[in-house]
């Protein structure tokens, strides 16, 4: 097997000025170019004295820089920790202690926060930045450097980056995903959704996680077509840049912030081959109402951290709203009930898989990645499904204790932990409570004594958590 790195690289247009990557500022990215800084800054990571296995951990702003810095980490066969850029001191304390990455690569803005935290590991680290604008020191070194690189050899089960995904214990775990896990789902993606080497994918995701870096990103890759990256998703944005591009991926909040959008309209999607959705469940009336305001039948496809991409509807013939497909080739998924005994056509039951895609378990965490496989190594998903005579899979809720807000997940273990160290609460829950633009939103109640003010709370909140997964509706009760 190869690096993941090369897989890509045999795939490149053969005319390597062709563009990969355009920006929302006017930079541009060939696929030459993409070739040269990977290499270079893959040497910049070998003189640094890391060697492959060792982890890199990115947080950034979103530029053109990271999926250097991803691509050049694969190539060096560093194996690539995004962290989301919401993340608080608290939280980046427990993943750099548990990774251990010999490199952290932050904003400048970050710099002392990750500093600080990371005086109390145990093993060594060295530090670079790079700003919003993608610039930084460590980048510029690179330039001086070779433009070949030798892709360092792989097999299937090495590991290419961990992605943390919280738990229902309140400890995140971090997924181990191969570049054999990777360059499966990636190849099959590929393949099913048409990709073709004059796509143009508006990017308008985030990139430390498995839609966006993966999904979207692979996909390009694949298709030696290119990318159009935006800061960040915004309806103005995407109505100005959807008439150059071809295909969108986006969570189901990005379509219904679409349709009440006014300049959202049929005239932009005209030059649109394919618009894709998941991370989240999408309503059968988005679908529906979108379809007859653009013309396009969203694509909805299922998966998760830990197995890449697992179902999609289908390219050609019906996608069928409310459902998220077929399970993909190579992919064997059951829905089975307690005794993991497959239930009958259109019965409820958890959802279990097995495949190339599934990845290698939680980093350090042998115990917890047993318990999440059957004795016959399917992957327990934690969600539920419904199959359909004629094969369409339905996600119809979840076994696992999380919530999802516009595409991220929050474990309520977590956030009640964090609302129980508050002096005077004795106790919280928290839950999710339907919501029109996140599809969830996290709501929590306590109790606590007559001092317990609900403002302060959220201050402890705020302060100990991502903003995605501070509560939006708080409530004091008698009892739970
Ligand atoms: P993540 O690991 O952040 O990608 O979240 C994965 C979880 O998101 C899955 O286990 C599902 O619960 C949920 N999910 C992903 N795609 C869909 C979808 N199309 N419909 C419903 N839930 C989804």
């Amino acid at each position: 097997m190869s690096n993941l790195y090369s897989v890509f690289e045999r795939r490149f247009p053969a005319d390597r000025q062709q563009l990969f990557l355009s920006d929302q500022h006017g930079l541009t990215l060939s696929y030459a170019d993409l070739e040269q800084r990977t290499a270079q800054l893959a040497h910049v990571f070998v003189e640094a004295g890391l060697q492959p296995g060792d982890r890199v951990a990115v947080q950034l702003q979103k530029s053109a820089s990271v999926l250097v810095i991803y691509l050049a980490a694969l190539r060096a066969g560093l194996i690539y920790l995004p962290l989301n850029t919401a993340y608080t001191q608290r939280e980046l304390s427990y993943f750099l202690s548990d990774a251990e990455p010999s490199l952290v690569i932050a904003d400048p803005e970050q710099l002392s926060v990750l500093q600080a935290v990371a005086k109390e590991s145990a093993r060594p680290v060295q530090f670079e930045t790079v700003d919003a604008q993608g610039r930084g020191d460590m980048l510029i070194r690179s330039l001086g450097k070779s433009t070949e690189f030798e892709a360092v050899a792989c097999e299937l089960d090495t590991v290419a980056a961990i992605l943390y995904t919280s738990g229902t214990t309140g400890l995140p775990k971090g997924a181990m995903l191969s570049h054999g896990n990777l360059a499966s789902n990636a190849l099959i993606l590929h393949v099913m959704w048409g990709g073709q080497g004059d796509d143009v994918l508006l990017h308008a995701l985030p990139i430390f996680h498995v839609h966006g870096l993966f999904v979207a990103v692979h996909s390009v890759l694949m298709a030696g077509a290119s990318l159009l990256l935006l800061d960040r998703f915004d309806e103005s944005e995407v109505v100005r840049y959807l008439p150059k591009c071809s295909v969108m991926m986006g969570v189901p909040t990005f379509y219904t912030r679409l349709l009440a959008y006014d300049q959202f309209n049929r005239d932009c999607c005209d030059n649109m081959r394919l618009f894709i959705s998941g991370s989240a469940p999408m309503l059968a009336s988005t679908h529906t109402v979108f379809t007859e305001r653009t013309g396009h039948a969203i694509l909805e496809r299922y998966g998760m951290t830990e197995t890449a991409m697992l179902v999609s509807n289908p390219l050609q013939g019906e996608r069928r709203p409310g459902t998220v497909g077929f399970p993909l080739p190579e992919v064997i998924l059951r829905v089975v009930d307690e005794d993991d005994q497959p239930v009958a056509i259109g019965e409820v039951g958890s959802i279990q898989v097995r495949g190339p895609n599934v990845f290698q378990g939680y980093w350090r965490k042998p115990e917890k990645t047993a318990q999440d496989f059957t004795a016959d190594g399917f992957f327990v998903t934690g969600d539920q499904g419904q199959m359909s005579d004629d094969g369409y899979l339905s996600i119809v809720g979840r076994s696992k204790d999380m919530i999802i807000t516009g595409g991220l997940n929050v474990y309520p273990k977590e956030v009640e932990q964090v609302l129980n160290t508050v002096e005077g609460v004795s106790e919280s829950a928290v839950f999710a409570v339907p919501d029109d633009d996140f599809g969830e939103a996290v709501m929590a109640v306590f109790v606590g004594g007559e001092n317990c003010q609900k403002d302060y709370i959220m201050q402890v909140a705020k302060e100990q958590l991502s903003r995605y997964k501070v509560p939006k509706l708080i409530q004091q009760v008698e009892t739970l």
